[in-house]
């Protein structure tokens, strides 16, 4: 009867709903510098934002998108970037395993593995190693001058998102806490730089001052408009894939000729292509509708 129905293993139920529900969620890897203050400091990063180690960051992104499949958007700024992975319904069958041999107890055993998305620490460990190895293989293309002095670390973790509207706000929330550190920081540093005042001094000016009154010490003090600092700065940084031209000379040797001829090749390639724009308004979205596809 009906009482026969449930069981006491009816529990393993909710575990099935929860990986279906997993399946159908956006996926985002969010990595970021192991104590880069200090990281910052030692390689004489410029205050308050080094455009060398922004740029350095989102060329590892741009890595990180061409080695890895299934990334639909990336956005960076400080010693941050998040990935989202594109929404797959088929991650929980890639779990299943025939089962066979000493495999055959854990695969019985499998079904009450913790509602965890499948693959995540794969995603995870992947997007990470492959970011910090690029940190220092490229590093010498933004730093000339700079050596670097010890090998970085990075941390990550996997945060999943059950709708579009979530992974929108997710964005928001990175953007917008972009712009509160920039402002904060800007102020900060003009105080420190220009104004001759102490670290303490600084921060305890600022202390309780909202949005409008940082905006008023930056123009009334230091005739800075904040809109018009750099939006790389500002905004941060929003990879997405975008067709572009690429023009590339290659040399053409015909076995009778001596020299080698010229010749122009134009080839249109997708690439991860940085932007500074907003993400928190609907305009983005409305004019890229295939990131969230
Ligand atoms: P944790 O290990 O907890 O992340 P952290 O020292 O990395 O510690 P964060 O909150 O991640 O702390 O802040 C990163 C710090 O790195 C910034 O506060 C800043 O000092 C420095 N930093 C990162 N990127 C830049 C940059 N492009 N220009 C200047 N400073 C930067
Ligand atoms: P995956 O990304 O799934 O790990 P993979 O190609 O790295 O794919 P592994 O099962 O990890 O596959 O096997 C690593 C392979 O790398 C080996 O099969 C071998 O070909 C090569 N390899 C690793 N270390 C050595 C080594 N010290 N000497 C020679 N070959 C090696
Ligand atoms: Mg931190
Ligand atoms: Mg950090
Ligand atoms: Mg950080
Ligand atoms: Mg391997």
């Amino acid at each position: 009867g009906a009482a026969m129905a449930k069981s006491k293993f009816e529990y393993v139920r909710d575990f099935e709903a929860d990986d279906t529900c997993l399946a159908h969620c956006w996926v985002v890897v969010r990595l970021d510098g192991r104590n880069f203050h200090r990281f910052a400091e030692k390689h004489n990063f410029a205050k308050p934002n080094d455009s060398r180690a922004l740029h350095l960051m989102t060329k590892c992104a741009q890595t990180v998108m061409e080695e890895l499949e299934d990334i639909v958007i990336a956005y960076g700024q400080s010693d941050e970037y998040s990935f989202v992975f594109k929404r797959k319904s088929n991650w929980f069958k890639r779990r299943a395993r025939p089962c066979h041999g000493v495999e055959l107890i854990s695969c019985i055993f499998s079904f009450l593995a913790p509602p965890t998305v499948p693959f995540a620490s794969k995603f995870m460990t992947h997007v990470v190693s492959q970011f910090a190895s690029s940190y220092v293989f490229y590093w010498r293309d933004y730093f000339e001058d700079q050596p670097l002095l010890y090998p970085p670390g990075f941390d990550g973790r996997v945060v999943v998102y059950p709708s579009n509207q979530t992974l929108k706000d997710y964005l928001s929330w990175r953007q917008a806490d972009c712009h509160i550190n920039n402002l904060y920081n800007t102020v900060f540093w003009a105080l420190v730089q220009q104004s001759g005042l102490t670290p303490i001094q600084a921060q305890e000016r600022l202390q309780g001052t909202l949005t409008a009154d940082k905006n008023e010490i930056l123009f009334s003090e230091f005739n800075i408009n904040y809109n018009n600092e750099p939006l790389m700065y500002r905004k941060g940084t929003v990879l997405i894939w975008q067709k572009v031209d690429e023009v590339t000379t290659k040399e053409v040797r015909l076995p009778a000729e001596m020299e080698g001829r010229k010749m122009v090749v134009t080839r249109t390639r997708t690439k991860a292509v940085p932007l500074h724009c907003d993400v928190i308004g609907d305009a983005f979205w409305k004019e890229h509708p295939e990131i969230l596809h």
